[in-house]
């Protein structure tokens, strides 16, 4: 995982833009990091080893600008490894999320045509191959022939210096682009755009966006425009900041009653069309994966012993072995917070092929799985920074338990229970239990 962010517009404050944007996705990879911003006709870099943290971004103004934070796979935490990484002419930068499977054998190829490699990265081979097909075709068609010859799962964001764009692709990994006034921004994530603008596209598997003057969107392998969908984020920017905690963990976890409170004052309606769902399902499956296979046991107990009702529960990654038993009478309730945790999209999307209905619970809207859902509950926990997950799992639960006590035609009784859990939580989190829980985890 990394975090990749770009920006091209009429600030001509790139390097910044780009560099606040890194900091708020650290969280998804803090081995090292870098920026590249256009200058003239070709690309300036600054690269660093370590987390962002306090750490200055020294680059000329612009008004086009690629950054990542990575966590490495392919080649030591080394300034020469951290991208972005440039072609020979240095007017092609690139940010590459994932793995390229085939990477020696293009870099070979890549090596017999005279491309001078500087790092011991896959991703190096990106911008050689960009550079190779720009002999011969256009930008973003280079781009597209490029991203066409790498085996994985990969997300990668171009920079030209020449034609002043940046073009996007993916396999996998998410990447959602945000429309501002006269600028535009490409991320890994909504929560790092949303502080400048609320309108976004969530790029899909096997389109290829186009980041200059205007926005352009290309359906693969056709290569036809397509009309890109628009989603506005109902996040605030302060939700994405640690406010006056010391970091965000501590931030989520205070966070929990509010949201605990919010699903049982308004879900009732949602809750009861997924409780009606799965009474009317021929066989529900019930999955997540970690942190999240843990909401989706707990959910298998919930309908067991409050509304007598079996559901079967699988990780994500072991579903394969119950896929015989789907119909298209089955219900599939994937359970995810990003949305996007390839061991439950795999699932889901072999699920849909049988007719399966898909009712997902994530908390990122326009994530993969909320796009793939028949229905969906969106849990409102806030985009979550910390890898340990607290208010989500929280979340789901309490979307868990409502819908068990909603199938049992008993929902005020299980709102009563979640108001009551949350005064407990806010209870537990005062001042003089983080006392007493400090000095347990200090023992
Ligand atoms: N495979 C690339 C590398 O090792 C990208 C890793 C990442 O996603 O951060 O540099």
């Amino acid at each position: 995982m990394c975090g990749i962010f770009g920006y091209v517009g009429n600030q001509n404050k790139a390097a910044n833009i780009v560099f606040e944007g890194l900091k708020l996705l650290e969280y998804r990879g803090y081995d090292s990091w870098g920026v590249a911003v256009k200058k003239d006709r070709k690309l300036e870099i600054d690269k660093h080893v370590g987390k962002i943290g306090d750490a200055k971004v020294n680059l000329p103004q612009s008004s086009l600008g690629i950054g990542h934070t990575r966590w490495a796979t392919h080649g030591g935490v080394t300034v020469a490894n951290a991208h972005p990484h440039v072609d020979c002419t240095k007017s092609i930068a690139v940010v590459h999320n994932g793995i390229v499977e085939n990477f020696q054998d293009l870099k070979d190829s890549l090596i017999e045509k005279g491309h001078k490699f500087i790092s011991e990265t896959d991703t190096e081979v990106i911008p050689h191959l960009v550079e190779e097909n720009l002999k011969h075709e256009g930008f973003s068609s280079s781009v597209r022939d490029a991203f066409n010859k790498l085996k994985g799962l990969n997300a990668v964001v171009v920079a030209n210096a020449v034609s002043k764009e940046i073009v996007a692709a993916k396999t996998g990994s998410p990447l959602v682009v945000g429309i501002g006034e006269n600028e535009l921004f490409v991320a890994s994530d909504a929560s790092a755009i949303v502080k400048h603008t609320k309108k976004v596209i969530f790029l899909e598997d096997n389109q290829i966006v186009i980041l200059g003057e205007k926005l352009k969107l290309i359906k693969l392998p056709e290569g036809l425009e397509i009309k890109p969908e628009l989603h506005i984020l109902d996040w605030k920017f302060e939700e994405t900041e640690k406010g006056k905690y010391n970091h965000f963990l501590l931030k989520e976890i205070n966070e929990q009653p509010r949201v605990i409170e919010n699903i049982a004052l308004n879900y009732s309606v949602e809750v009861n069309n997924l409780a009606k769902l799965i009474k009317d399902a021929f066989g529900t499956f019930i999955l997540g994966c970690g942190t999240a296979s843990y909401s989706a046991l707990a959910g298998t107990y919930l309908f067991s012993r409050i509304a007598k009702k079996h559901v079967n529960f699988s990780i994500g990654s072991e579903f394969n072995y119950l896929e015989d038993y789907l119909t298209n009478r089955s219900l599939l309730i994937p359970i995810s917070q990003s949305g996007e945790t390839i061991d439950v999209v795999d699932p889901v999307a072999n699920a849909k092929k049988k007719g399966s209905k898909i009712a997902a619970i994530v908390n990122v809207l326009g994530s993969t799985l909320y796009r793939q859902a028949d229905f969906k509950i969106l849990l409102g926990a806030g985009p979550e920074k910390a890898v340990v997950g607290t208010r989500s799992f929280i979340a789901m639960v309490a979307v868990l338990i409502l819908a068990a006590y909603s199938l049992a035609e008993k929902q005020t009784q299980g709102k009563n229970l979640l108001l009551r859990a949350a005064e407990n939580v806010k209870e537990i989190l005062k001042e003089r239990f983080e006392q007493k829980i400090k000095k347990i985890a200090d023992e």
